[in-house]
């Protein structure tokens, strides 16, 4: 296994034609991270993966591994393991075969014999035992692991994952998550997850970067960009989220004539949460004023308003309740089932999340 990687992206753009796939792209990844892109179908993570694997040449910026610049870095001299979503082993061959294949042209890490470290990879993605079948003899998740080892056989100093989940079912998805968390930290490989499923994203991640069309629009732990996101799109795309277009008038939000108190909101744009009050800059004009649906209440809250039940869905652990509060969209989150079609919904204030009108340019337009 290779030394201390940390990634750095400075500056990256890269167009395809007409199409900006990566506008201005920066990052910072540490040494032994899982960090994962998250966003929606053409955002740019895989170009985002490609740039710092060294398949695509840059328009402008760099990508360096430590101190050391890639441009002109050939993928193979690049000491990158990647795993893509269509598994791609190869059908002719065994598993051993697969998974060994990396280091027909490499010394084997750690001066191992080839068996001795194909056997290791193997029992570290549990398929000990498995070494002597074929790829078609396989479920979805087994060859998603034999990539994976065969990925990680020359001891790479960074792992990419390009959506290595997305053709198994939802409950193969979870196991297999917690598997590749388990081994990403065992090795503590630097790893860069690209995927559009933002609850995987959350789970498994030290850090995530939400992109939006070419850019990152924020950094941050999951808990961080899911509790605090800066912009309208982060608080849209991550989980379920009620965002209404609001004015700051007198230190009130004001949404369709509501006006809710936000003393203790969490207010981006600088605020740590709980301070009183808004941020400076949130002080006036538009804002995009957010309540997740597990922070709504039936019943009076110190902020509340009308909306009418359109639909309930049960999903076990609670219920999904959608409701109209004339004319918008509300989700919420309860343990009851509502008894009446009319309802007044409450909120704690602290429990509301302001976002800037101005930031990005985009806090207060719809964003699809
Ligand atoms: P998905 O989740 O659908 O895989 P993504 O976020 O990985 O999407 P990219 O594959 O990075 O997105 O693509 C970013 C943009 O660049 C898209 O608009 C895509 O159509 C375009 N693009 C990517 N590769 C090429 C290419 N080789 N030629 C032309 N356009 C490309």
């Amino acid at each position: 296994m290779g030394g201390v990687t940390d990634l750095h992206l400075s500056g990256v753009s890269k167009s395809f034609g007409d199409v900006a796939a990566l506008r201005d792209v920066s990052l910072e990844v540490a040494d032994g991270e899982f960090f994962t892109l998250v966003g929606p179908s053409g955002c740019g993570k895989t170009t985002t993966l490609r740039a710092i694997a060294g398949f695509e040449t840059l328009d402008a910026g760099d990508v360096r591994f430590g101190d050391r610049e890639m441009s002109g870095v050939a993928p193979e001299d690049r000491d990158v393991g990647v795993v893509f979503q269509n598994y791609a082993l190869f059908p002719h061959m065994t598993v051993t075969e697969n998974v060994g294949y990396g280091l027909r042209f490499r010394e084997t890490p750690g001066g191992q014999s080839r068996e001795e470290r194909v056997g290791d990879l193997l029992e570290l993605v549990d398929l000990a035992g498995f070494g002597e079948r074929d790829p078609d003899e396989l479920s979805g998740g087994q060859r998603q692991r034999v990539a994976l080892a065969r990925a990680l056989a020359p001891g790479p100093d960074v792992l990419l994952l390009d959506e290595p989940m997305s053709a198994l079912d939802a409950r193969l998805r979870q196991s297999l998550r917690t598997q590749v968390k388990r081994i990403q930290s065992d090795l503590g490989i630097t790893t860069v997850y690209v995927t559009h499923d933002q609850e995987e994203a959350l789970a498994v991640s030290d850090r995530v970067a939400v992109m939006n069309d070419g850019r990152v629009e924020q950094v941050g732990t999951p808990e961080d960009v899911y509790r605090s996101p800066e912009t309208r799109f982060v608080a849209e795309f991550l989980g379920d989220n009620n965002v209404f277009e609001g004015e700051v008038r007198d230190g009130d939000v004001v949404v369709a004539g509501t006006a809710f108190r936000v003393e203790g909101a969490d207010a981006s744009a600088g605020s740590p949460a709980g301070d009183p009050a808004l941020a400076p800059d949130v002080s006036e004009g538009s804002v995009a004023f957010c309540v997740r649906p597990e922070h709504l209440e039936l019943g009076p809250g110190s902020n509340s308003f009308e909306a009418t039940v359109e639909a309930v869905e049960f999903l076990g652990e609670s219920f999904r309740v959608h409701l109209d509060w004339d004319g918008r969209e509300v989700v919420l989150r309860e343990s009851e089932r509502p008894t009446t079609d009319r309802v007044r919904v409450g909120f704690d204030p602290e429990d509301a999340h302001v976002i800037a009108g101005g930031r990005a340019g985009k806090a207060v337009e719809p964003s699809r």
